[in-house]
């Protein structure tokens, strides 16, 4: 079986549009979303609603979309942060709230789980580091787990003798899964992504071959950057997409 993998799409429909089709293109059927579906992009609702209507997709939500739906104060976000959560709650339809009030956050699929930050604390832990995804492998039931939150993608490995590492993981450098062996692999984002590459990210699981890939796929970054303008939000959401920051 092969999955696609993917996050923070963060209410950035044409890039949703664009990995979507990438994954058609590569005849792949189940998708997992590691969260945050809404915050910071102008087209909340029509993601909800792709997301919502998929048959094939499981979901966990992420700390955006807690809270979009009025369900963690925003208190740690930055100011632009806040002011995109206030603004996607004044527009989510009732029926996108109520989606995203059913989600958990942490879901199991498989021989791995998935969690929108990290496994001990799967709505707000950040792990950029080899030291902070340590502590987080004691917390896994299944030796792979996907999420996203730094909208960087990254991978940490725990291997037989207890030695955690960093890997890199780009679209030029795939991961073989070896079975004795943990691995916490985020999926960089969809939507904002903040390494360098404005590309949205899209990552394939091949389940047989115990493969993981990352990929980066075009989309109509133009649309999205004016449609942010055009509704108010703030302008630096718009012109970080051009540079992948
Ligand atoms: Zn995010």
């Amino acid at each position: 079986m092969n999955y696609g993998i993917i996050s923070d799409i963060h209410g950035n429909y044409e890039a949703l549009k664009a990995v979507m089709n990438f994954f058609i293109e590569k005849k792949i059927h189940i998708i997992i979303n590691c969260g945050d579906i809404v915050g910071y992009g102008p087209r909340p609702n029509e993601c909800v609603g792709f997301v919502r209507d998929s048959k094939e997709m499981y979901n966990v939500i992420g700390n955006h979309d807690l809270a979009v739906i009025g369900l963690k104060d925003t208190e740690n976000f930055n100011f632009i942060a806040q002011e995109a959560v206030r603004w996607t709650r004044d527009r989510l339809s009732l029926i996108n709230i109520n989606f995203l009030n059913t989600l958990d956050s942490k879901s199991y699929y498989s021989n791995f789980m998935f969690i929108h930050g990290s496994p001990r604390d799967p709505l707000n832990e950040y792990i950029f580091s080899t030291a902070q995804a340590l502590p987080n492998f004691k917390k896994m039931n299944r030796p792979i787990c996907f999420g996203g939150h730094t909208h960087s993608p990254a991978c940490f490995y725990l291997n037989v003798n207890g030695d955690a590492k960093t890997i890199l993981f780009n679209h030029k450098n795939s991961i073989e899964i070896r079975k004795d062996s943990m691995y916490i692999i985020n999926v960089g984002s969809v939507g904002q992504p903040r390494d360098g590459d404005p590309l949205a990210c899209a990552c394939i699981f091949n389940e047989k071959d115990m493969q993981i890939s990352l990929y980066r796929v075009e989309y109509d970054i133009e649309t999205t950057r004016k449609d942010i303008i055009a509704a108010g939000l703030p302008r630096f959401l718009a012109e970080r997409l051009l540079h992948g920051i």
